[in-house]
């Protein structure tokens, strides 16, 4: 496995990178006005509620925009690799920066269909994206 630079995580994102434990996608959501908040915030940028609490996602969602890295920035980190925003299924206004992985990554294109898929380093669930078909 390819050793990730560990995210800095605190209460506020921590279940981000607990849920792929359950297989789960989870993005913040404010309870008051139903706006999504990615990266995670205590208070809804749109209505300044502090109702905000995870809420499990599809994981499926389409390429926004991609590029394939092929510097080695992170030592250890295998080259290439694909970075992209994905944008989720019925999550609005929501770009995930992520990485492609799987057979076709090396592939992606912009509007690609891809779904979530995990991978646990540390205690910590990376939520990646790979092809959905
Ligand atoms: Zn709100």
């Amino acid at each position: 496995m390819t050793p990730r630079p560990r995210p800095l995580v605190d209460p506020v994102n921590q279940f981000f990178w607990q849920a792929g434990k359950a297989g789960q996608l989870q993005i913040l959501r404010c309870q008051a006005c139903g706006t999504w908040l990615h990266p995670p915030r205590p208070i809804c940028a749109k209505c300044l509620s502090e109702e905000v609490a995870p809420e499990t996602v599809s994981g499926t969602g389409t390429v926004y925009s991609v590029t394939v890295n092929h510097q080695p920035w992170v030592p250890g980190l295998k080259v290439p690799y694909v970075i992209a925003r994905v944008s989720l299924d019925g999550v609005d206004d929501v770009l995930l920066t992520t990485n492609i992985v799987g057979e076709r990554a090396l592939e992606s294109r912009i509007g690609d269909a891809v779904h979530v898929t995990f991978e646990e380093q540390d205690g910590l669930w990376f939520p990646l994206f790979t092809h959905s078909r």
